[in-house]
């Protein structure tokens, strides 16, 4: 497609209290980006990257994924890379991980990954690399506390030491960021809040965790409430003590597409969304409507 396809780009809306309200897509794979700008988001406000060892069922090597990486980089500012999430409902055939009885509660996404450390170390390189000259955002999936966050971190630092003693160009600098999805997560989101320089809310999976209702089992759909009020109780502590620390914070889950969420989210603080780009023009309409309001 042409750049004439493309929507009007999304600039931040500027609301009456100071705030900006901003909009970026949720991708899977690279070449979800024309999708993404088609719809006019002018950044990645998730990347799923496990999706690139998903399509092909195996690890792409480090050099596979600096190539996929400095591409989409080439072709959209501001990406924020989820490391693989792995594990729970996403598993490679050919991982460890399978067989499990409980996988959403098992060895799935930052848990997975700093058990297979040096997978996580080559995906962690091949961003670093990719960043090189640029502004690069990192994100744990399923960060659990300050702890695991933490040493994660160390894990990226790792990286961009080995990096710098062989001599490799890349970005020493990244902004390192933590999901917020597991009630534990959310119950310590100050004490990782003061160590990560972004927050960005998994509503999917928050939902189920705080619910204990499955996701992906259509037996019990009915109660995957996404607005139950202990939801909402704890999102909103989340936007309290993320403000509180200064920390930016963001949704990325499909609760971001819900027109009365994104009022609560307004409401309570959390200004900045991510959503899938088939949902970018609704979910704008609905932005700007709130904006109107505000500003009216
Ligand atoms: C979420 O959990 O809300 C999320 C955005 O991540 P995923 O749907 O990939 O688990
Ligand atoms: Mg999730």
């Amino acid at each position: 497609r042409r750049n004439e396809d493309y929507a009007e780009p999304f600039e931040p809306i500027a609301l009456p209290n100071g705030r900006n309200v901003e909009l970026l897509a949720n991708i899977n794979i690279l070449s979800d980006v024309h999708s993404a700008k088609r719809s006019g988001a002018k950044g990645v406000g998730l990347y799923r990257s496990e999706f690139l060892y998903l399509i092909r069922n195996s690890f792409p090597t480090e050099e596979e994924q600096v190539v996929i990486y400095e591409k989409l980089l080439n072709q959209i500012d501001n990406v924020v890379f989820r490391t693989f999430d792995l594990g729970g409902d996403k598993i490679l055939r050919s991982a460890s991980s399978s067989n499990e009885k409980n996988p959403f509660m098992g060895l799935r996404s930052l848990r997975y990954a700093m058990k297979n450390r040096d997978l996580f170390k080559i995906q962690l390189r091949s961003i670093l690399r990719a960043g090189k000259g640029k502004t690069i955002k990192i994100l744990f999936p399923l960060v659990a506390g300050p702890e695991d966050f933490l040493e994660a971190r160390e894990v990226v630092y790792e990286a961009a030491g080995a990096l710098e003693a062989e001599g490799i160009e890349h970005n020493a600098n990244p902004q390192i960021g933590a999901m917020i999805e597991l009630p534990s997560s959310a119950l310590l989101v100050e004490e990782i809040a003061e160590h990560a320089d972004f927050l960005s809310i998994g509503t999917n999976d928050l939902v189920q965790y705080v619910l204990g209702v499955d996701r992906t089992n259509q037996q019990i759909a009915h109660l995957y409430d996404q607005q139950h009020p202990a939801v909402l109780r704890l999102l909103k502590m989340i936007a309290e003590g993320a403000e509180r620390k200064g920390c930016p914070v963001s949704v990325c889950g499909n609760s971001a597409t819900d027109p009365q969420m994104l009022h609560f989210f307004i409401k309570s603080g959390i200004y900045s969304f991510s959503v899938d780009p088939r949902s970018f023009s609704d979910v704008r309409a609905v932005l700007q409507e709130i904006a109107d309001e505000m500003i009216e």
